[in-house]
């Protein structure tokens, strides 16, 4: 991914590295691995793409919260038969923040995410709600 230098007035190949970093939502504190990119002609830090640190946000996110990944959401539907409109009907949404969730385009609240864990862990459970 080439990023832009101020200085070299031109697209450079960045040279990475990942470091702790923290952010804040809601009031709360998270810490995760976030990366920067150096200008390999002059070395000067580069602008942070906003979008380069939003996966592991994500991540540090979820895993302090305890919420479901997209990719165990995805675990449900190759476990189960269910259809994106189940799903949302189960969570009180609509499909398409089904999707959202699904292509981890979105985060389920607390409440969808222990829902969510409930059914991939506890096939009684889910039958229970299928009928
Ligand atoms: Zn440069």
């Amino acid at each position: 991914m080439k990023m832009y230098c101020n200085k070299c007035k031109k697209e450079v190949e960045p040279v990475m590295e990942t470091f702790n970093s923290e952010f804040y939502t809601n009031d709360k504190k998270y810490k995760y691995r976030a990366f920067r990119g150096y200008c390999p002609e002059c070395n000067s830090l580069l602008e942070e793409d906003p979008n380069m640190n939003l996966k592991s946000k994500d991540k540090a996110y979820r895993k302090a919260e305890g919420i479901i990944t997209a990719k165990q959401i995805n675990q449900i539907y190759e476990q189960y038969e269910i259809t994106d409109e189940k799903l949302a009907d189960i969570l009180g949404c609509n499909s398409k923040q089904v999707v959202k969730l699904k292509n981890g385009n979105d985060i389920p609240t607390k409440e969808e995410s222990e829902i969510l864990t409930k059914i991939l862990e506890d096939q009684a459970y889910f039958k229970s709600l299928m009928q």
